[in-house]
């Protein structure tokens, strides 16, 4: 559609909002922009762009209407918008019309922002043009001005930005994993999956989806694109493609017999040279690899910048160790899947932080490996009394109320060899401003333990 003198709505002025005003204004489009909130933004103020109440006046005159991954693609005030044949986008399919470069777009339930730091990482250490963005930093709209030709741009893309597309099209799309979460917004599960496969829907043959082969969902994804399907699995063999063998590699200049990723048939690191914990990590290896050698990085290079990757704040991340026990914060671990990838990341001996506020969530799920791997598990924030009769009878819970309660306790209880990992399974809402906010503070109560 041609932007230039459109006149453009923006819907939902947080950070991408912004940037999709910014964009357009630099198309050349009349631009207004709509929010709930009737708070001034200085940055809007700036730009001399008027802010509308979210209702039917704003949006009358309307040639096109751009969405911020944060509203809700079925508000009804959109309803009558598309009734009248205006077409209503996203932030993302809004910048993909400029874009210059290549894309890969990373989608999953969990992993996306390890996965897509990481293939940011092995690109930029092997020399080859990138820049990273999305749902991760820098909004789709924002890196425009920055793109070019011959460069890759890796964004990290949510089920909410990719709900809203008609003709983005990935040159490679990856999809990690799908396990039910935000059902709050998709209401089902089944509109949730369908949503992420719009990633593969505008694929041509000469483009790539790379699709987690031990997940039924995102294994479906390539009966549902034209383009080469190329499949990681952490359970067994594939080829082309990556997965977990056993085989000989050298490590510290002996030959031993391991766990070794290979990568299109060819043996590509030991999994223990991987410097994240947990097999999830692996798989997340794993696909950030078949792109990056898509994007034409060696085996070589690709192994070097996996070692070198520092891993992304609060994601299972080390916090310290104190008097024998270590202490880890995945705050990020906001559904249960990720609290139980967590959970297997560690051979048992855990004290485990759970709860904030629920998600519609089940926790029965988290039942066995807590267990299996627990030592004590200590309830904090709005949703503990669900989880308590969710978990009851299988294992005992202690309930703190608050982070540093649970932390003091966890510190009074655990002995040397033990791990203490925040791993919620919930959102942070109740008690923090976001999930970072909760793993900072966790930080902060955890690095004051033992000073007087
Ligand atoms: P996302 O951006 O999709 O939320 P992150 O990389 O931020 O993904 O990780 C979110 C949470 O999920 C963290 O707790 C992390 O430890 C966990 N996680 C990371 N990769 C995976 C994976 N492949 N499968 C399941 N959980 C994962």
């Amino acid at each position: 559609m041609k932007v230039e003198g459109a006149r453009a709505v923006v819907v939902g002025m947080a950070r991408s909002g912004v940037a999709a005003v910014e964009l357009l204004l630099e198309q050349g489009a009349r631009v207004t922009a709509v929010d709930q909130s009737a708070m001034a933004n200085p940055k809007l103020v700036e730009l001399g762009v008027p802010v509308h109440p979210q209702e039917s006046p704003a949006f009358e005159g309307a040639d096109l209407v751009v969405l911020s991954p944060g509203v809700p693609a079925d508000l009804e005030v959109l309803q009558s918008v598309r009734g009248r044949g205006i077409p209503v986008v996203g932030d993302l399919e809004l910048a993909s019309w400029f874009l210059k470069g290549e894309v890969i777009g990373i989608t999953g339930s969990n992993g996306k922002t390890t996965t897509t730091a990481m293939t940011g990482h092995i690109l930029q250490a092997s020399g080859i043009p990138v820049q990273v963005g999305g749902n991760i930093g820098t909004p789709p709209a924002s890196m425009v001005r920055t793109s070019r030709a011959g460069q890759w741009n890796v964004l990290e893309l949510s089920s909410f930005q990719l709900e809203t597309i008609s003709t983005f099209r990935p040159h490679i799309g990856a999809a990690l994993n799908v396990t039910p979460d935000h059902l709050d917004r998709h209401y089902t599960f089944e509109k949730y999956a369908a949503a992420k496969a719009r990633l593969f829907e505008n694929q041509r043959p000469e483009d790539f989806a790379v699709l987690n082969a031990d997940d039924p969902v995102t294994k479906g994804y390539a009966e549902q694109t034209a383009s080469k399907s190329l499949f990681f699995s952490s359970t067994r063999k594939v080829e082309p493609g990556a997965c977990r063998i056993t085989a000989l590699w050298i490590l510290g200049g002996v030959t031993k017999k391991l766990d070794v990723i290979e990568l299109d048939g060819q043996p590509l690191m030991a999994s223990e040279e991987v410097p994240l914990r947990g097999v999830h990590n692996l798989e997340n290896t794993m696909a950030a690899s078949i792109m990056a050698k898509l994007a034409g990085a060696t085996h070589e290079q690709i192994r070097t910048a996996v070692m070198s990757f520092p891993g992304v704040e609060h994601r299972l991340e080390f916090v310290r160790e104190l008097s024998g026990v270590a202490w880890y914060n995945d705050s990020k671990a906001t559904n249960v899947d990720a609290t139980l990838k967590a959970l297997a990341a560690f051979p048992g001996g855990l004290w485990v932080i759970l709860g904030g506020k629920d998600k519609n969530s089940d926790y029965r799920p988290l039942a066995a490996a807590m267990k299996e791997k627990t030592r004590g598990v200590l309830l904090i924030g709005a949703a503990a009394d669900k989880i308590e009769n969710h978990l009851h009878g299988e294992i005992s819970t202690v309930k703190c109320g608050t982070l540093e309660a649970a932390v003091l306790h966890a510190h009074a209880s655990a002995h040397s060899g033990d791990t203490v990992l925040l791993a919620p399974a919930c959102a942070s809402f109740d008690q923090f401003e976001n999930f970072e906010h909760r793993g900072r503070e966790f930080k902060r109560l955890v690095n004051q333990l033992g000073k007087k």
